[in-house]
């Protein structure tokens, strides 16, 4: 009997606008990892968000450098520039779009996001297109009422949700907004996210007024 090669790689796609990345975000891509067997996962921070308002959000040059510093020693995690560089919003369709062609042909690709957004991206026009792509991993805190998700995977029929995975997290109790209002307020953020990401917020000044 022959051993059976590995032959697709399964790639984690881990989406967010991390502003800033924090150990939740971390926590959550190992977790993934392990659960789904990944060979590697992806960070990939958005551009120009599509649901949100210009001004709202940290520069995505600064929330790239940020990602890059947190999973520096991480060899399984890596960081793309795909919708950093791209000057229109960003649509996860055309991102999963852009591995499954590009970056990654033939590996099994899941995106890895916040419930809430999963929501989202499941009421977008597309999500038949972006169902053929890859698998969802939705991320929550424990606690999180997770019906909605089910209610909406569900309405497109049983392989819609067949192809979206559930994923608890509790070290997600720690969250952006969490960490953006204790810098303003002048609190301290360490251990919150990893040492570099705090030294690089305290040089560019990131987060002391309020949004
Ligand atoms: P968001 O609405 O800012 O975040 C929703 C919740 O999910 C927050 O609690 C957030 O916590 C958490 N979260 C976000 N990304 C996470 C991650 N990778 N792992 C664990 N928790 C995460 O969501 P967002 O960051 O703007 O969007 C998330 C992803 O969905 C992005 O890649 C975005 O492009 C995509 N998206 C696409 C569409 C579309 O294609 N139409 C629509 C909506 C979202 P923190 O604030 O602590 O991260």
């Amino acid at each position: 009997m022959h051993n059976h090669r590995k032959v697709r790689l399964n790639i984690g796609l881990m989406g967010g606008t991390f502003d800033p990345v924090h150990i939740g975000h971390l926590v959550t891509a190992e977790e993934a990892r392990q659960q789904f067997a990944l060979d590697y996962v992806i960070f990939v921070p958005t551009g120009v968000p599509p649901h949100k308002a210009s001004g709202q959000v940290t520069s995505p040059e600064h929330r790239y450098l940020m990602v890059t510093l947190a999973v520096m020693s991480n060899p399984s995690f890596v960081v793309s520039r795909v919708e950093v560089d791209r000057k229109e919003p960003s649509y996860t369709v055309e991102t999963v779009r852009h591995f499954a062609e590009t970056e990654a042909p033939g590996a099994n690709l899941f995106f890895i996001t916040g419930a809430d957004a999963i929501l989202e991206i499941l009421t977008w026009k597309d999500y038949a297109a972006l169902m053929q792509l890859c698998t969802f991993i939705a991320v929550s805190r424990p606690g999180y009422s997770l019906d909605r998700l089910r209610e909406t995977a569900g309405r497109h029929g049983p392989d819609l949700l067949q192809k979206v995975h559930l994923l608890e997290i509790p070290a997600l109790a720690i969250s952006s907004t969490f960490i953006r209002e204790r810098v303003a307020l002048g609190r301290t953020i360490k251990y919150l996210t990893p040492e570099p990401v705090e030294q690089y917020i305290q040089k560019h000044g990131l987060y002391l007024n309020k949004k």
